[in-house]
């Protein structure tokens, strides 16, 4: 919807609407965190003693004891500060809070966000007091990056709650895919192993979206198809390109932005988006066909939408592998090795209260060595 001065109401009385906004760096699809959570309580096992590390742009409240991460953390920030301020062409006016948790079950105890917090998020930001709330991730390069991507939501929300431009712009005119697109691009580049696997796969199966497609069907992962956009768009215009193509569609939808700012329908944008991948890609998928080694043991027709995690027992009778065949939480479940049919559900999170989740992304299950 399109909402030109005229028709928005009085300057600032949007900024004070008591909704709060929130973006998360997710790291997979499909397992998201809050329905998971149906009719749970969000645990609080500790009390965290926050200090506060002022840095020239951010406030850093932790607890860590390990000064050396610190002081990367204080880095890292500054840096991805002045990286996305390039791109943004903005400043903070105060320094913006950054709070870390020392690990992610620290992190989903937070308390600076009511929503509860699954094992697949790697971080968020909130709007109303632009704050970004992450835990240490498993290595280092993975909290630099969840840093410089929640740090572009913050850029985001800085440009649309900022009461000069909210008349203007709206953040609800602007899709997930490129929302969250370019806090991937603007926190990975443009070269990403990850996010090739997924566009390879959909030049081989014939599916690459439309932007329609991609701001309608919920079958297209935002987080890879909006980098890849962004990709190709700073590769075709150059990176000034993203402010005004992010302020356009904020202020006239996606359609509209394309036209005005890149000077062609929404269908001839996606038409030149795919071809280029097409092209990008052919090279490495030359010779090569999609006929997987092996056999579909475990698959939707016998299981769950998302099967992740096999592990096969020590004599290859059996295969332990977390699924949410059961809807609302990722359980555990035992099949047979050979045909995949399902023997019993092992463990769930719903079911054995002592157990808040099963981090399924940085671990895997393993066999008692007596099995
Ligand atoms: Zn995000």
């Amino acid at each position: 919807m399109n909402s030109s001065p005229e028709k928005t109401s009085p300057k600032g009385s949007n900024f004070l609407r008591p909704v709060m906004l929130l973006l998360l760096w997710i790291i997979i699809p499909g397992v998201v965190a809050e329905a998971q959570y149906f009719g749970r309580n969000k645990p609080s096992y500790r009390k965290f003693e926050f200090d506060v590390v002022q840095t020239p742009n951010f406030e850093l409240y932790h607890y860590m004891k390990n000064d050396s991460l610190l002081k990367s953390i204080s880095c890292w920030s500054e840096n991805w500060y002045s990286m996305h301020q390039t791109i943004f062409r903005d400043t903070f006016l105060t320094r913006n809070p950054l709070i870390f948790y020392t690990t992610h079950a620290d992190f989903q105890q937070t308390n600076t966000i009511s929503s509860l917090i699954g094992t697949g998020t790697g971080g968020v930001t909130e709007s109303l007091k632009n704050r970004v709330i992450m835990p240490v991730a498993s290595s280092l390069a993975q909290t630099d990056h969840t840093l410089g991507h929640e740090l572009v939501h913050a850029f985001q929300y800085n440009l649309f709650l900022n009461p000069d431009t909210m008349r203007k712009l709206s953040i609800n005119n602007v899709p997930l895919w490129m929302i969250e697109g370019m806090a991937e691009y603007l926190s990975i580049g443009s070269v990403d192993p990850n996010t090739s696997i997924w566009m390879r796969d959909a030049i081989l199966s014939n599916d690459f979206p439309t932007l329609k497609q991609l701001s309608t069907d919920s079958r297209y992962f935002p987080y890879r198809w909006g980098q890849s956009f962004w990709a190709m768009a700073g590769k075709t215009w150059g990176d000034t390109i993203i402010m005004p193509l992010l302020k356009k569609t904020a202020e006239l939808g996606v359609n509209e932005a394309v036209k005005k700012v890149l000077g062609y329908e929404e269908s001839t944008i996606s038409a030149l988006w795919r071809l280029a991948s097409e092209e990008h890609y052919k090279k490495y998928l030359e010779g090569k066909s999609d006929s997987p080694v092996g056999r579909m043991v475990v698959s939707k027709a016998n299981a769950g939408e998302t099967n992740i995690s096999p592990s096969i027992s020590s004599d290859g009778k059996y295969l332990a592998f977390f699924s949410e065949k059961d809807l609302f939480t990722l359980d555990l479940f035992l099949a047979d090795a050979r045909t995949g049919k399902i023997i019993k559900k092992l463990s769930s999170v719903v079911r054995d209260n002592e157990i808040d989740d099963f981090n399924f992304i940085e671990s895997a299950g393993t066999w008692s060595p007596d099995d």
